[in-house]
């Protein structure tokens, strides 16, 4: 069984490699982002809630967000393993994540980083919010938020992966067939 975590800016490509890599290794994608947006379209409470930090650029809440993703793998008993795009982006979340998962006798195999700089980043998601209708891809100030949550919150798990051993980064500038065959290579290292 296989377990990758894609950590990454927004912006970074983790969805779109990640819609790669689930077909390569037969791995089911999780994107808690899309599971957050799907409730919002179906306006269920959870989407209610959800909208409101996520308008923002701010995080959801961590019991929240825990619990839908638990619920997600548990929809997947059958699964070879699993993408996690988008989660863990907190410690609370990475030690949660950790703890459900050996309740299942599963792990984490790996954690991979896709790496950009701010400007660059920018500019695609300002470019995916005229066609995504993503709000918080329209407007810099919530895009330059999402990155300050992500340096404040989400970095620090570098340390906590490193510490297992499980922490590698790539490159995240070039084209989508670049970018996934550095993530192939790394993948069939693990
Ligand atoms: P994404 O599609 O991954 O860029 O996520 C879009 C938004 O959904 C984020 O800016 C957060 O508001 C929310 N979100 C997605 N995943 C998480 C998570 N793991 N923890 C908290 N909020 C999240």
């Amino acid at each position: 069984m296989i377990n990758l975590v894609l950590f990454g800016k927004p912006g970074a490509g983790k969805g779109t490699q990640a819609s790669f890599l689930k077909d390569q290794y037969n791995l089911v994608h999780i994107s808690t982002g899309d599971l957050f947006r799907n409730n919002i379209k179906n306006e269920t409470a959870l989407g209610l809630l959800a909208k409101s930090y996520m308008d923002q650029g701010d995080l959801v809440p961590d019991q929240v967000t825990i619990d839908m993703l638990e619920a997600e793998v548990d929809q997947n008993p059958q699964s070879k393993g699993f993408i996690f795009d988008g989660f863990p982006r907190t410690e609370a979340q990475a030690g949660a994540l950790d703890a459900f998962l050996k309740t299942k006798q599963m792990e984490i195999s790996a954690t991979i980083a896709l790496e950009a700089a701010d400007d660059i980043l920018v500019e695609r998601l300002l470019e995916r919010g005229k066609s995504s209708g993503r709000t918080d891809d329209q407007d810099e100030s919530k895009i330059r938020n999402r990155f300050e949550e992500y340096n404040q919150k989400t970095a620090p798990l570098r340390d906590y992966y490193t510490q297992q051993d499980k922490f590698h980064s790539i490159n995240g500038i070039g084209t989508i067939e670049e970018i996934t065959n550095r993530l192939t290579q790394l993948i069939n290292t693990l």
